[in-house]
């Protein structure tokens, strides 16, 4: 406090008040005196740490909503639910949504899928992607809800997007894509699972993909016990930078890296020539199971994987 007081008696540049404000010894109320006192708007103290606007309790919340929906495979009617519910979300926080909707093959006939794609102002120009799934996988046998499993990955980005809402400038830098159908109905194939991500890699090919320099994909990210495992096939240049923002959160225990490569929607963007980093954690005893729910996941490890994600975006991936 003796510090503040000194500092509040004498003008001080600009430059010197961030720093001061970086010097975590400081108290945050005695920092706001100080910003207020000195004549620096306060927004541009919270520029500066935007991963601390993410709530791991509000990403939660959508989770149950999804959740409540009860399983929602690709063409069911509980998906249709599922979109519109994503849809009003990323509206209210500014979003405009487009549906990209397609037909395709699949061992249980044709099926309607729709992927929801959105972005920021008329003047939105993404050169990053920012991805999950939201559809639940398909069983005859249980009740499966997909808690973390396509729930918590969506509430993940639905936060994301609040948050990055508030920041037009970075949000306009973004894509954010809601991949249906990247559940198989029976086994990983070239024509069984990924639906959605390969109907948008195929689409973004045509159109041009070097648009994008790069992308996330969030998958199963609200485990209670916490453990990212980044499957190797993730590129080694963005997992480098995904690994340096968790240190500086010294969130680093929750990132490693998985035994094996994993086939999940990030593929198909690779395949185009994105590069596409998959943030999953694999280490999840109920996957695919009736005890997908709730009671697994955690707003806190929301809260980690959404914290560290946008130090990420703003510190690294949308600087570039
Ligand atoms: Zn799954």
């Amino acid at each position: 406090m003796e510090t503040v007081g000194r500092l509040c008696q004498t003008p001080i540049p600009e430059h010197q008040i961030v720093k001061a404000f970086h010097r975590s010894a400081v108290k945050p109320a005695a920092i706001l005196l100080l910003i207020l006192f000195s004549g620096v708007a306060p927004i541009r103290a919270m520029e500066i740490k935007i991963w601390e606007e993410f709530s791991g309790e509000k990403a939660l919340a959508h989770v149950q909503q999804l959740v409540d929906l009860g399983p929602h495979p690709a063409g069911s009617d509980a998906i249709e639910k599922a979109r519109d519910y994503i849809e009003a979300q990323l509206r209210h926080s500014g979003w405009q949504v487009t549906r990209q909707a397609f037909t395709d093959d699949t061992p249980r006939g044709k099926t309607h899928f729709v992927n929801l794609i959105a972005r920021f102002g008329g003047d939105a120009n993404p050169s990053l992607l920012l991805c999950s799934h939201y559809d639940t996988k398909l069983f005859d046998t249980i009740r499966f809800v997909g808690a973390n499993d396509g729930g918590s990955s969506t509430g993940l980005l639905l936060e994301l997007a609040r948050v990055l809402g508030q920041h037009p400038g970075e949000a306009r830098k973004v894509e954010l894509a809601f991949f249906d159908g990247e559940e198989a109905y029976e086994n990983f194939s070239d024509t069984d699972g990924l639906y959605g991500s390969r109907y948008f890699a195929r689409q973004l090919q045509g159109q041009g993909a070097k648009q994008f320099h790069g992308g996330i994909l969030f998958d199963m990210v609200g485990d209670r016990s916490l453990g990212i495992t980044l499957p190797p096939n993730s590129p080694s240049a963005l997992a480098h930078d995904l690994f340096a923002a968790a240190e500086a959160l010294k969130l680093r225990k929750y990132f490693s890296y998985l035994d094996r490569d994993l086939i999940d929607d990030h593929a198909p963007l690779n395949a185009i020539g994105v590069p596409t980093i998959d943030i999953i954690d694999f280490d999840y005893p109920w996957w695919h199971t009736a005890d997908d729910t709730m009671d697994k996941i955690s707003a806190q490890s929301l809260q980690i994987v959404g914290s560290v994600a946008l130090y990420y975006l703003t510190e690294s991936a949308l600087k570039r």
